[in-house]
C-alpha cells in the first residue's frame, strides 16, 4: 500500500466528442474493449482472446495520442503514458527497469492503458541493431508475453513510420490489432473546425464549406492551430479597432499561412 500512494495516474479528460472524425474510430474499439470489459465471461466460453495490444498509425498531428486518451476515458481505464524516445535515452538497464515499473505499476491499476508514444524508436529495425535497442524492445515483449489477455492491462503503441518497426512487434499475441488514423476527410475537418470554433465569438454566416474546401491536406493539428491563429488575429483586431467578431478573413489568412507536414508519402 505504501508504494501504491505514490502512483500518479493522469486521467484523461479527453473523449471522442473531442476528436473530429472520431465516428469510425470508436467502431474498432468497441470490439476490442467494450467485449473484454463487459462480456469476458462469453469471450472466455469462446476461448476468444482479445488483443494485449493495439498499435495506431498514420501521420503526425492525427490524433493518435487523442485516441488513447478517448479509449482510456471512454472504457474507464487508468492512463500511464510514455515516449518512446524518453526511454531509449535513459542509460543502460534503467530504460528496462522502467518498462517493468510501468507495466507493474499497470496491473495495480488495472484496468488500465499503457500508452507508448513513438514506438518506433525502441521498435525499429534499425535501433534493433544497436543492443541498447534491442534490450528495450526485449524487455516490452517479455512484459507483453508475461500478461495474460483479460487481466486488465492494454497495452497501446502509437508511430507515423510502422514501416520500420520490428517484425518481432507484430508477432500474433502482441499488438493483434492496428488501427490506421489518416488526414482528416472532409467531415473530420468540419468537425475539428467546429471543436476549434466552439463557443467563439464567429461572425454570422461563416462559410464552413469554404473552409472544409481549402484545408484539405492539412493534419487535425493543423487545423486546430490554424484555429488557433484565427482567434489570435480577431483579437488583436478587437484589441485595435472596433471589430467584434472572428470572421472569414481571419480563418482565410491563417489558413494560407500554415504548412502542411504531411506529403504524398503518408
Ligand atoms: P504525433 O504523431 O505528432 O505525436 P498525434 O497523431 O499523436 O501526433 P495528437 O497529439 O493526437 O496527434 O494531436 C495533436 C493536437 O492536434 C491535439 O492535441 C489536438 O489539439 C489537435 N488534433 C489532432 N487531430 C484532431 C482531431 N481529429 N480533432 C480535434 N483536434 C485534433
Amino acid at each position: 500500500p505504501t508504494a501504491l500512494r505514490e502512483i500518479i495516474f493522469e486521467k484523461p479528460k479527453i473523449g471522442w466528442a473531442d476528436i473530429g472524425g472520431s465516428d469510425d474510430t470508436k467502431k474498432h474499439f468497441d470490439k476490442a474493449l467494450d467485449w473484454p470489459i463487459h462480456h469476458a465471461d462469453i469471450l472466455k466460453k469462446y476461448n476468444k482472446r482479445p488483443p494485449k495490444g493495439i498499435l495506431l498509425y498514420g501521420p503526425p498531428g492525427c490524433s493518435k495520442t487523442l485516441t488513447a486518451q478517448a479509449v482510456a476515458s471512454h472504457y474507464g481505464l487508468n492512463f500511464i503514458a510514455v515516449k518512446g524516445g524518453e526511454l531509449i535515452s535513459m542509460y543502460v538497464g534503467e530504460s528496462e527497469r522502467k518498462i517493468r515499473e510501468l507495466f507493474s505499476k499497470a496491473r495495480q491499476a488495472a484496468p488500465c492503458v499503457i500508452f507508448f508514444d513513438e514506438i518506433d524508436s525502441i521498435a525499429s529495425e534499425r535501433q534493433s541493431d544497436s543492443s541498447k535497442g534491442l534490450n528495450v524492445l526485449t524487455t516490452l515483449l517479455t512484459e507483453m508475453d508475461g500478461f495474460e489477455a483479460l487481466s486488465g492491462v492494454l497495452v497501446l503503441a502509437a508511430t507515423n513510420k510502422p514501416d520500420l518497426l520490428d517484425a518481432a512487434i507484430m508477432r500474433p499475441g502482441r499488438f493483434g490489432m492496428h488501427v490506421y488514423l489518416g488526414p482528416p476527410n472532409a467531415a473530420a475537418r468540419r468537425e475539428i473546425f467546429a471543436i476549434g470554433l466552439k463557443g467563439k465569438p464567429v461572425e454570422e454566416g461563416l462559410d464552413i464549406d469554404k473552409l472544409v474546401d481549402i484545408s484539405d491536406g492539412y493534419s487535425g493539428a493543423e487545423i486546430a492551430q490554424i484555429c488557433e491563429n484565427a482567434i489570435d488575429q480577431a483579437i488583436q483586431r478587437e484589441v485595435e479597432s472596433e471589430a467584434r467578431t472572428l470572421c472569414m478573413n481571419d480563418l482565410e489568412t491563417a489558413i494560407a499561412k500554415q504548412k502542411r507536414s504531411i506529403t504524398a508519402d503518408d
